[in-house]
């Protein structure tokens, strides 16, 4: 018996899926401003907001020019100037958000800027695609600095979601209210359960893990 065997069908050029390659050289000559993006994050109280104006100032003394942004939210300390816990000042603009920044600062002063520091990162819900676009299509150097986790140590709002766009991630620490160990978390003292609650070393405590524990299982009892 003579079989026919089925000829294999030779697939049309259409039917292959095309395989995109990006060629190297192109991407290695493409000429785009080098921007960066460093995270400074860490519990209430551990100087992130110190370490972010010391940064801003070292690249300040480097003749760059510098815009710092805070969040309106935070009415604590001053609207227009971001104020650590030891009463250092920088002026700065208070926003809701962070994609007016450009349209209240002018198209023509945006472009001027090399860096810009953003504190209390976490109340800004556009801020992964704000640092995305600063840093990498108009060349700037992002400081961000905000809190990572709440009082209850889960994720704070956006600023764990731009660690995979950023060049380095500090996590600071304080010291514990309670026994002067490392501390690595928020304690709050009140029992409010609301995750924004605004407030200071009246509301919040810096403590270790041990003495976070232990406060949210005395916290519990008395509830
Ligand atoms: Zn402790």
């Amino acid at each position: 018996m003579f079989h026919h065997t089925p000829i294999p069908q030779i697939q049309k050029m259409s039917q292959i899926p095309t395989v995109h390659r990006s060629d190297p050289d192109q991407i290695a000559n493409s000429i785009r401003p080098s921007g960066q993006i460093h995270v400074i994050v860490g519990p209430m109280f551990a100087g992130k907001t110190t370490a972010l104006l010391r940064r801003i100032n070292s690249e300040g003394t480097n003749g760059r020019n510098i815009a710092m942004i805070k969040s309106n939210k935070d009415t604590r300390y001053a609207i227009d100037s971001v104020v650590t816990h030891d009463g250092t000042k920088y002026p700065c603009w208070a926003l809701p958000d962070l994609q007016s920044f450009k349209q209240k600062l002018g198209e023509e002063e945006y472009d001027k800027l090399d860096v810009i520091g953003i504190d209390e990162a976490q109340f800004f819900d556009d801020l992964y695609d704000f640092c995305c676009k600063a840093a990498d299509d108009d060349g700037k150097t992002v400081i961000v600095a905000g809190l990572d986790g709440d009082y209850l140590r889960r994720n704070f709002g956006p600023v764990l979601d731009i660690v995979p766009l950023a060049d380095t991630v500090t996590k600071l620490t304080a010291r514990c209210e309670l026994c002067g160990k490392r501390a690595h978390f928020t304690f709050r003292k009140t029992n409010e359960t609301e995750t924004e609650l605004i407030g200071g070393a009246d509301t919040y405590m810096p403590v270790c893990r041990q003495h976070y524990v232990n406060g949210s299982m005395v916290k519990k009892t008395v509830a």
